[in-house]
């Protein structure tokens, strides 16, 4: 352990001393240290409270101010089982004890009167926990398992020094104001509704003006890069992923397939059950096997997959992926080299699989939007085209504020055989993706092992004004997909060649980029991207006539603005503005209205006093056009 590891799980020691003192009943699990502290798993009939969490943490300083020394104790298997039943331990003890591999040490440290089964370290004396805190209580199941009972995690956090805590918390409270699921339904972005399904978001008209603007940025740099735009179907039949390999082989992350009404009915005269639908589902012809194992030159799909043509039974598949559809839109006509690269774009939406403990607002979620496309190219273009995806995400980033990033280049493994393609062309692509990262002019790691089995990738990494890094997508290329789908073109030589595939969808999905957008504005987004960019506030009704013909002039010029209406006092609605984080609001009174100007409140700048509206127009449409960052005094 690193010392920081070793003073945050001596933090899990202290606090299972604490318990045990204030709630002897208390069963203990597991307590290890975190990236960013520490956390103790305990069963308990009571339910703990924030008052409990206080009491626990007093009580944890009373025994760091004990001073008791961290004492190993090595022993043997029998021992350490009698250990954890004379302290009444055994219900989770036991079952770790067992994950103690045969011939590995067992031992236990003692601080004061209490003992736990631990591998180490340790700090030397509970005095050295000076800066900590407990932060949180959740739920946790026993080794992660739903099936298994619910503990309760007590959260903690432990730094050297108090500073730094001081710090750490000031973060945590930052990123508690950011939550994208808080300001999400304050500044009503998005609804996420049981009824509908957990894990789908709803974007409402704020949140899809936010969508929009991203996508119609994100479009114009593709069409300047040469990507073609194209829109394809929510679903697609089962033997289409059969051929990619999507199914059935990630069967687990996917939502079980649809069988149309006909098909149905047909085996249910039949008497099949479930199960045997199910093989049928996941079955092919033996043509299909021999085809797609011709294809790949090996075993790929094997012999016991394989059912007589009437017992088949195809699907459709709500599309875990767009490639294969992009596939058979590149494969519908003869191309030439002349013709590559051809470079597809979708914002296509593709549905996950995802355990309901593991969804998250927007950045975790069972139906997303990809900001996806599909390049198909020769060997020779690969480098120029992986250099053009990341020369894209730079602008995208750097025109969001996010300048601060890095990448990560997944790379074979040397010392593996399992990858697709030949050595030579992986060569070439990891050398090309290297070089591209280099470029960038950012940190970049790079990560032997992490690369797919079929290609090499770049992954990327943002970090966000408060500190946190949030993974984005990848650029990843693929020699299999074209294998599998038997793609050609014909080469200069008027001979068939094997295209290579670039899957690209560097900011991963929509919900998930505007999840962190939110949290990384803060919910003050620039003006181009603010569901309402403007707010006429009149100071009384006789300002109403000069409003709404502002209003007008604006909605003209394209902004998207509002004109406060309420009957409430200025100060109200002022505020009301501010509270809906709007970049500008504009106030208007019998002089503003006199001399065609208006009185500017900027989020950003606060009270800017009054300029003649002409001119704000032209800095508002500036501003839009150039898709300017919020500029702070
Ligand atoms: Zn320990
Ligand atoms: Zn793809």
């Amino acid at each position: 352990m690193t010392p920081l590891e070793e003073l945050r799980h001596s933090g899990s020691h202290i606090l299972a001393t604490a318990i045990l003192r204030l709630f002897p009943d208390a069963k203990l699990d597991i307590g290890p240290p975190t990236d960013t502290g520490f956390y103790y798993d305990i069963d308990l009939d009571h339910k703990l409270t924030a008052e409990d969490l206080v009491r626990i943490e007093a009580e944890m300083k009373k025994i760091a101010d004990e001073n008791q020394p961290f004492i190993r104790k090595e022993v043997s298997r029998e021992e350490a089982a009698e250990i954890i039943k004379s302290r009444g331990q055994e219900r989770y003890k036991l079952g770790r004890l067992a994950d103690i591999p045969e011939g590995e040490k067992i031992s236990f440290y003692q601080n004061g009167e209490f003992m736990d089964l631990c591998a180490g370290t340790h700090v030397r004396y509970t005095s050295k926990l000076k800066a900590f805190k407990l932060l949180s209580i959740a739920g946790a199941y026993h080794r992660g398992d739903e099936r298994n009972k619910q503990l309760q995690r007590i959260y903690g956090t432990a730094f050297p020094t108090k500073d730094e805590l001081a710090q750490h918390l000031e973060r945590l409270e930052q990123a508690k104001l950011r939550d994208h699921r808080k300001l999400g339904k304050d500044l009503k972005l998005f609804v996420i509704d049981d009824d509908v399904g957990q894990g789908l978001i709803l974007w409402t008209p704020a949140g899809s003006v936010i969508r929009q603007e991203l996508q119609n940025f994100i479009s114009e740099e593709l069409r300047k890069q040469g990507y073609q735009q194209v829109f394809t179907p929510h679903i697609g039949k089962l033997s289409l992923y059969k051929t990619s390999g999507h199914f059935p082989y990630y069967k687990e992350s996917q939502f079980t397939p649809l069988v149309e009404n006909e098909s149905l009915a047909k085996i249910l005269h039949e008497g099949c059950s479930c199960a045997e639908m199910v093989a049928r589902l996941d079955a092919v012809s033996g043509h299909f096997r021999s085809e797609i194992n011709r294809r790949t030159g090996r075993d790929s799909i094997q012999e016991d997959r394989v059912k007589p043509d009437d017992l088949l039974l195809d699907g459709f598949l709500l599309k875990p992926m767009n490639c294969p559809h992009h596939i058979k839109i590149f494969a519908s006509q003869p191309r030439s080299y002349r013709d590559l690269p051809v470079r597809l774009a979708e914002f296509g939406t593709v549905y996950r699989w995802e355990q309901s403990g593991e969804l998250n607002g927007m950045t975790r979620v069972r139906g997303f939007t990809q900001d996806d496309a599909h390049l198909f190219c020769t060997e020779e273009q690969v480098g120029a085209e992986v250099q053009g995806c990341l020369s894209l995400v730079k602008i995208v980033l750097t025109t969001l504020g996010m300048a601060d990033y890095r990448v990560r280049v997944g790379l074979r493994d040397p010392d593996s055989n399992k990858y697709t393609g030949d050595p030579a062309n992986w060569d070439k692509a990891e050398a090309a993706c290297r070089s591209a990262a280099q470029t960038l002019g950012v940190p970049f790691a790079e990560e032997p092992g992490e690369a797919a089995f079929y290609g090499p990738k770049i992954d990327f990494v943002v970090r966000d004004v408060i500190g946190r890094e949030w993974q984005l997508g990848t650029v990843q290329v693929d020699y299999n997909l074209p294998i599998r789908f038997d793609l050609s073109y014909v080469g200069a030589d008027n001979q068939p060649h094997r295209p290579v595939m670039i899957h690209r969808a560097p900011f991963g999905s929509m919900e998930r980029f505007c999840g962190v957008l939110i949290e990384h504005f803060g919910g003050d987004f620039p003006v181009w991207l603010a569901p309402e960019q403007v707010r006429l506030v009149p100071v009384s009704d006789k300002a109403f006539d000069y409003g709404r013909s502002l209003l007008a002039q604006l909605k003209a010029a394209g902004a998207r603005a509002s004109f406060d209406e309420h009957s409430d006092k200025l100060g109200a609605k002022i505020r009301r503005a501010e509270i809906e984080k709007i970049p500008y609001t504009l106030v208007l009174g019998p002089k503003e209205a006199e001399t065609q100007s208006v009185s500017v409140r900027s989020r950003a700048r606060g009270d800017e006093g009054a300029a003649p509206f002409a001119g704000f127009l032209d800095r508002l449409s500036t501003e839009i056009r150039i898709r300017a960052l919020p500029q702070k005094r």
